[in-house]
């Protein structure tokens, strides 16, 4: 992740929001004055807020922010701003990142497969408590590099692997242990740590609540199994987000199923729950505007692609709202066509099939707003080719999916 070509990309940012929202730009007018030849990505702090503050109080538990999704200074402040203090690091430059701005924050290494260094730096500089594993080997580095135990407040957390899910990403390939095993890695870390935890992730843009069900009650039979008391069910992230033709079920029946299968553990009294939401806060509250280089056919060739914030409309397929932006006449044409779109570099695989809808006159030199891109989008953006560069701007704008929850209204 180029964490810190992106810090340094920031234009300068206010502090504070809600009033200070209105006192940012519109989309539509910063393209009007300075028609930006580089792809310009927008955040929308009050989007981000308010999403966070959704979360943060519908969650029956802790809210942890995956700070893989989006780790920009800017995000990070508004998501502070809605009430997010804990963060779910998966490096040593995200564990610092966060210190460097939130010396209060709670942070959280859930990463099951860690650097020494990285181990070592959160926990002697940054005062990181709380580590993942997922094997005996880790929990063995863990203890090494840290030198600690249960006497010095140390928390370690068994990830546990699923069933292949319904997520439209699933992780269960790569990470987490076997029941089998994580019972015996409870046990194993049970003498080390002051707290003890469980957790899993369903996979990320994942569409049915009852997949949180089914992994408690395997957490649960897992936590028998072990026969070893803990302190902390952790269960992930994977929250979806609206797409264009993807209305995920609203955040509350997540909640709901999370909950009821939280409860139906029967764990003892002040057992924590946590979550580890990155997507869901953070998708609506980013665009990306970009620029039509050439038109062929039903093809735009435009400066951004599935190298630079674009990855998700690549292979994977997703479809992102779209806009025209045409500052000035002549007005553009009312009738829609589904366009393909190609990024910049020279890879034949640079393409994004859309479909995206826009106004079946579209031409070189107009722009594009592309919705949605809060989550995986900027933070991914490679050098490669040569197209690295990008400015961040923060806007006064709303989501381009205004979502229908109750909950995650603003
Ligand atoms: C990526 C990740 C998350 C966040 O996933 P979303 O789908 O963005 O909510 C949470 N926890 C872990 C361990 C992750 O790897």
């Amino acid at each position: 992740m180029s964490l810190l070509r992106s810090r340094a990309a920031v234009s300068p940012l206010r502090r504070d929001l809600g009033a200070a929202v209105l006192g940012l730009p519109a989309v539509d007018d910063l393209v009007a004055v300075e028609r930006p030849e580089e792809p310009m990505h927008c955040l929308r702090p009050e989007a981000i807020a308010a999403a966070a503050r959704a979360f943060v109080s519908g969650f029956p538990g802790e809210t942890l922010y995956a700070v893989k999704c989006n780790p920009e200074p800017a995000v990070l402040r508004a998501l502070w701003a809605g009430g997010v203090r804990r963060f779910d690091c998966a490096s040593a430059a995200e564990v610092a990142l966060v210190r460097s701005m939130f010396p209060e924050a709670g942070i959280h290494f859930m990463h099951p497969v860690k650097a020494r260094s990285a181990i070592r730096e959160a926990w002697g500089r940054h005062g990181v408590r709380d580590f993942v594993l997922d094997s005996a080997d880790e929990l063995a580095k863990i203890l090494a590099e840290t030198g600690a135990g249960a006497a010095d407040d140390l928390g370690l957390v068994v990830r546990l692997a699923l069933p292949k899910g319904e997520a439209v990403y699933d992780l269960s390939g790569k990470f987490g242990a076997a029941p089998a095993e994580a019972a015996a890695l409870l046990r194993a870390a049970r003498p080390h740590a002051a707290r003890l935890g469980v957790s899993f992730h369903v996979g990320s843009q994942c569409l049915e609540p009852l997949a949180w069900r089914r992994a408690l009650a395997l957490a649960g039979a897992v936590i028998r199994e072990a026969g070893v008391p803990l302190e902390i069910v952790d269960v992930g992230g994977g929250f979806p987000v609206a797409y264009p033709g993807v209305e995920p079920p609203a955040l509350g029946s997540f909640f709901a199923e999370i909950e009821a299968g939280f409860e139906a553990l029967d764990l003892p009294e002040g057992t924590a729950l946590w979550a580890e939401p990155g997507r869901a806060l953070v998708a609506a509250g980013g665009s990306v505007v970009v620029q039509v280089q050439l038109r062929r056919d039903g093809a735009l060739y435009v400066n951004d692609g599935v190298y630079g914030a674009l990855s998700d409309a690549g292979l994977p397929g997703f479809a992102f709202p779209v806009r025209l932006i045409r500052p000035g006449a002549p007005t553009p044409s009312s009738a829609l066509r589904d366009f393909a779109l190609f990024g910049p570099t020279c890879d034949s695989a640079d393409r994004m099939r859309g479909p995206f809808p826009l106004p079946d006159d579209a031409r070189e030199g107009d722009w594009i707003e592309i919705g949605q891109l809060g989550a995986y989008g900027a933070c991914l953006r490679t050098g490669f080719n040569g197209f690295d560069r990008a400015r961040i701007v923060e806007v006064r704008d709303r989501p381009m999916i205004e979502t229908e929850d109750p909950a995650l209204a603003a």
